[in-house]
């Protein structure tokens, strides 16, 4: 099973390895038909080149590999043979024939009417913003300008504009892919009959289209800014939506998981920046698509971010083939201060280098993009932090050092971060440091810190895995702030209470998708008033039922009634009713996060934000992933939140 050897050699024929090599790194003659360049390969780095190049073959005389043009990418790729074999035919512009493959799996051809179809809705998604006749696009174009992407920009990097909702199904993406569709399953040899099924089940399998009410919609991403996600070998596979100001939330929104794209394996920007990391011998992380495409543009265009998901230690993993230098330039919001904080517990593991730069005045790199500032943006990562400076002067940037009291809490906080990194030999410079910055004397700090033992080691996230509690309970600032009304709480109140009706009309929905009784609890619900009606509802046949159980001129009963005039909603599909679930379940979450960071501010204790990361993970993934209340994170979530009241 495979190619066959008559394809096989017309693709070494019509491939020159020199001509690929570029693509992986600069390049330099070296006799008639012969190249040199450091070694691309990923378990190779080298300052001087001695990877040698020819049209067929290539010799690595400092590793030692070598070999043919298909073993070459293999070896870069991370791909079999057959899959080698395919990427250099594409690369020559030969299309296999049936008669090509000899026998066994249609698996590849299977999905690449998945690439085929991404890549005809990102085309239209790119005419639709570029078309300025479109209306439609007019405020797309203006955010886009004002952030300093071009129309060349967006041909580049494949940024387009969405349909809106109300085009629908007569002329919105999947109007617009029929006929290109068409053409090319004819052209492939599908059966005239089977056309419209198969667009249809490809649709769906790209993740451009999916049920809705028993129609197949594409109104995942209306109105929305349109990033083509490309894996590694420039292949587009997928989607990020951003919205536009006053859009619909949330701010970001990705492609599902399909075939072609595994969330935890994509790195945004990785097709265009691979080839610089090679000369660079470093990659820069951050987390936005303008972010990335802002740094591609720059003098050191090495960037990449996850996308759909929070970085993982596969996406560590899979960075670390190129380069161990990391530099981490995250939002300086607390989530994306949390997020680079996340990568100490990869930093040894994967022998990382880990630079960390702190932005001046709180900016992201895509706004030196905006400001024509890209030169300015180089500066300050060429003159990024150490990861454990970073995370010190992190720690000592939020808590209050007035008081010599103050200063030595922080200290402790600090020490222990010292304490717990791998590398004995910086140990002593830092707790010198960490005394200059807190102006504490160094004698009293070193003998704290050889009293200082090192934390366990901490398991990460992973699934069900529950981390190490060690809170402590909240303290009486925070039982009053949590009575605090805001405009968020009246939205998750108004969430609150759409989902108490549905308990009251439509309880089956909730029992057949099995949201009760375990996947929706009283303390879900943003108000104790409303948790007290869950409850009182849960254990009556019916809403007077539920009134006689609590006080008539109780704020409970004032909602029963309310509710009682509420009309059921026959549509609700227990799909619909779970993902409001997930969201009320996150806004609570969310509020408790938010009370946590006000508590460790107000009594300088540190620790109690340090430990959240992997909460602040689950919260994202199931913010993209659209509330999914049956995946691993929201166990987690629902587990944290007990946890955290009982307390
Ligand atoms: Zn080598």
């Amino acid at each position: 099973m495979g190619w066959s050897r008559e394809f096989i050699e017309k693709v070494r024929e019509s491939t020159d390895l020199t001509d690929v090599a570029r693509d992986y790194g600069d390049t330099k003659n070296a006799g008639p038909g012969k190249i040199k360049m450091n070694c691309p390969l990923p378990n190779h780095s080298e300052k001087t080149p001695s990877h040698y190049v020819q049209k067929e073959f290539f010799k690595c005389f400092g590793c030692g590999e070598g070999g043919d043009i298909f073993k070459f990418i293999q070896l870069l790729e991370n791909c079999d043979f057959n899959e080698s074999v395919q990427r250099l035919a594409g690369r020559a512009g030969l299309s296999p024939g049936p008669e090509d493959w000899i026998g066994g799996s249609a698996g590849e051809d299977k999905r690449k009417d998945l690439f085929v179809a991404i890549e005809m809705a990102s085309e239209i998604y790119i005419n639709r913003l570029l078309d300025m006749d479109n209306k439609d696009a007019q405020k797309a174009r203006s955010f886009l300008r004002e952030r300093g992407i071009t129309g060349a920009m967006c041909q580049t990097y494949g940024i387009g504009y969405s349909f809106p909702k109300t085009k629908g199904l007569t002329d919105g993406l999947i109007a617009s892919l029929k006929q290109p569709l068409t053409k090319y399953f004819k052209e492939s040899g599908t059966k005239e009959v089977d056309i419209p099924k198969k667009i249809e089940s490809t649709l769906k399998r790209a993740g451009l289209a999916s049920e809705y009410q028993d129609k197949t919609t594409d109104f995942f991403f209306s109105e929305r800014i349109m990033f083509t996600i490309f894996d590694s070998t420039n292949r587009p596979i997928a989607f990020s939506g951003r919205q536009l100001p006053g859009g619909k939330d949330p701010k970001y929104r990705n492609s599902p998981e399909t075939e072609i794209y595994k969330k935890n394996e994509i790195l945004y920007g990785l097709n265009w920046a691979k080839k610089h990391i090679a000369k660079e011998d470093r990659i820069i992380i951050c987390e936005g698509q303008l972010d990335v495409i802002a740094l591609l543009e720059s003098s050191l265009p090495v960037a990449v971010g996850p996308c759909g998901t929070a970085m993982t230690e596969n996406h560590v993993k899979k960075l670390t083939g190129y380069t161990k230098n990391f530099v981490l330039s995250f939002d300086s919001d607390a989530a994306g201060q949390n997020a680079a904080e996340k990568f100490s517990q990869w930093e040894e593991k994967h022998n990382l280098q880990i630079k960390a730069a702190t932005l001046s005045s709180g900016d992201d790199p895509g706004d030196y993009l905006a400001q024509s500032k890209l030169d300015d943006l180089v500066q300050q990562l060429e003159k990024a932090d150490p990861f454990l400076r970073w995370r010190i002067n992190r720690i000592i940037h939020l808590g209050k050092v007035e008081t010599i009291e103050e200063r030595v809490l922080v200290a402790n906080s600090a020490l222990q971060i010292v304490k717990d990194h791998h590398e004995a030999m910086y140990h002593d410079d830092y707790v010198r440091y960490i005394g200059e910055k807190l102006d504490l004397p160094y004698t009293g700090l070193r003998q704290k810190f050889d009293e200082t033992s090192k934390t366990p080691q901490q398991k990460a996230f992973q699934g069900n895995q529950l981390p190490p509690q060690n809170r402590k309970p909240p303290s009486p600032i925070v039982e009053n702030q949590r009575k605090a009304e805001s405009k968020e709480t009246k939205i998750s109140t108004t969430l609150g209470n759409r989902v108490l009706a549905v308990l009251l009309h439509n309880r089956q929905t909730l029992e057949q998708g099995e949201i009760l009784p375990n996947k929706l609890k009283a303390i879900f619900f943003p108000t104790k008033a409303q948790g007290n009606v869950f409850e009182a509802l849960l254990n009556s046949q019916n809403v007077d039922q539920a009134i006689e159980q609590v006080d008539q001129s109780s704020e409970e009963a004032q909602i029963l009634q309310e509710l009682r005039n509420s009309k059921p909603n026959e549509s609700l599909t227990a799909e619909i009713v779970s993902k409001q679930v997930g969201e009320l379940l996150i806004r609570r979450i969310k509020n408790e996060l938010d009370l946590l960071h006000q508590e460790a501010k107000a009594t300088n204790n540190l620790e109690l934000i340090t430990g959240i990361g992997d909460e602040k993970t689950a919260i994202k993934t199931m913010e993209d992933d659209g509330y999914d209340l049956f995946s691993s994170e929201a166990d987690f979530l629902i587990e944290w939140l007990h946890e955290r009241l009982e307390k």
